[in-house]
């Protein structure tokens, strides 16, 4: 008998007319994630079921629950076995799923049968073939008891056109597949923060290409290196990832070398945007993403938002607006990016960073010390300059 995996989709199913689109994509990212393996899905109402079409192995299997476990759109999934409606055959069956359970978290353990006839013409009915397959179950482990409201394991037997047993749920990501929401810039750098950042915008539904500011020398190789470690870590829960890494050193020293030394963070961070704001042009974005927090550093306090977001008139999504560190630092270790984050290497905004920057600047005296003769110039190079790496 083939494994089939039983999925279930979460917000997919409030999208009204909206549902089967939605449904697309996150078979075709299903799809793509696997990478050449063939599969079919099928079903409807938020359930559906995945099977192999060519033979199975445990490699094959593993690649099918990795997937499983990483794209966004997938709440949850549990490995189902489709027999047919035999009352014999659901004996057996539900005899090994409970062995499982119970190898899984032992035998002391409460459980419950979940039965449900969506077949009305196959008897028992569905209280009795609970009551049947409850008892057979008891029998053959002594050391259980049934637990009807809070139950350690449920065991759910359906009965459909098969009949369908499986128990243990996996947790998926949840979300909604990548490409729901369009495609979204982010500004990664090599920090803790804007990776995180990048993960809950593609949990949303953006299919993510990403921008980062280099300035080496001042900055060395490695953070570099970093920064595409990090995307690499990323690239693991999207469908694919581009990196553009933007010359941006000789726009800093000019900026530093032009401008009130309090200033020099948030005229940064501004031309930073602005570059952005034609990165995303390019590639068709339709909104820029940060791991901006409210009030981490000088240049996130609202007065300073308000300068650095005025350089483009793209949405600028900041889901980790209102978290603080720690949160972001579960996330991040959960996601696997926070080792790399953590390596020593240097960004530019540490390097270059002024001791004393402004932390409540005025808006009208921020758009005057923009508007340095030269300025323009240094952003349009270093857009010019953008080298794309394809990391998936
Ligand atoms: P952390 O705060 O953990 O050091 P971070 O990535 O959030 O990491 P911040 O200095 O807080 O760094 O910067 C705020 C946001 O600005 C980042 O989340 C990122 O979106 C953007 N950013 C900063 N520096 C760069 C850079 N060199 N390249 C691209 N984006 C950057
Ligand atoms: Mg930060």
């Amino acid at each position: 008998m083939k494994t089939s995996y039983l999925i279930k989709t979460g917000e997919i199913n409030l999208k009204g007319d909206n549902k089967k689109l939605f449904e697309k994509k996150l078979f075709n990212n299903i799809k793509y994630q696997l990478d050449g393996l063939r599969v079919r899905i099928k079903g409807n109402s938020g359930r559906f079921y995945l099977e192999q079409l060519d033979e199975e192995t445990t490699e094959t299997k593993r690649k099918i629950e990795k997937t499983l476990l990483s794209v966004f759109g997938v709440v949850g999934y549990s490995i189902a076995r489709k027999i047919n409606k035999n009352m014999n055959e659901i004996e057996e069956t539900v005899l090994e799923t409970a062995a499982e359970a119970c190898s899984d978290a032992g035998n002391s353990l409460s459980f419950k049968i979940n039965a449900k006839r969506a077949d009305k013409s196959f008897k028992p009915d569905s209280y009795e073939l609970s009551c049947i397959l409850g008892k057979l179950v008891l029998d053959k482990f002594p050391s259980l008891k049934v637990d009807v409201n809070n139950p350690d394991f449920i065991i759910n037997v359906e009965i459909r056109e098969k009949a369908i047993i499986y128990s243990r749920v996996f947790k998926g990501q949840g979300g909604l597949p990548a490409g729901a929401a369009g495609k979204g810039l982010l500004l990664l750098s090599g920090g803790i923060d804007s990776p995180v950042a990048g993960f809950m915008m593609a949990k949303r539904g953006c299919t993510i290409e990403a921008i980062h500011f280099d300035t080496y020398p001042y900055t060395s190789e490695q953070s570099k290196e970093k920064v595409i470690s990090i995307a690499e870590k990323l690239s693991e829960y999207l469908p694919s990832l581009v990196l553009h890494i933007v010359p941006f050193t000789e726009t800093q020293i000019f900026i530093q070398q032009n401008c009130m030394p309090d200033e020099i963070t948030l005229l940064s961070r501004a031309a930073m945007m602005n570059i952005a704001h034609f990165q995303a042009e390019k590639i068709r974005a339709n909104s820029i993403i940060t791991g901006e927090c409210l009030s981490q550093v000088a240049s996130q306090t609202a007065e300073s938002l308000r300068f650095t977001g005025s350089k483009t008139d793209y949405p600028i999504l900041r889901p980790l607006i209102g978290l603080d560190k720690e949160e972001i630092i579960i996330k991040a270790r959960e996601i696997g990016t926070y080792d790399i984050s953590i390596l020593p290497y240097m960004d530019c905004c540490s390097v270059f960073a002024p001791a004393r920057p402004l932390v409540k600047p005025f808006f009208s005296k921020m758009k005057k010390s923009w508007e340095i003769p030269g300025l323009e110039r240094h952003i349009i190079k270093a857009f010019e300059g953008i080298e794309s790496i394809n990391i998936r």
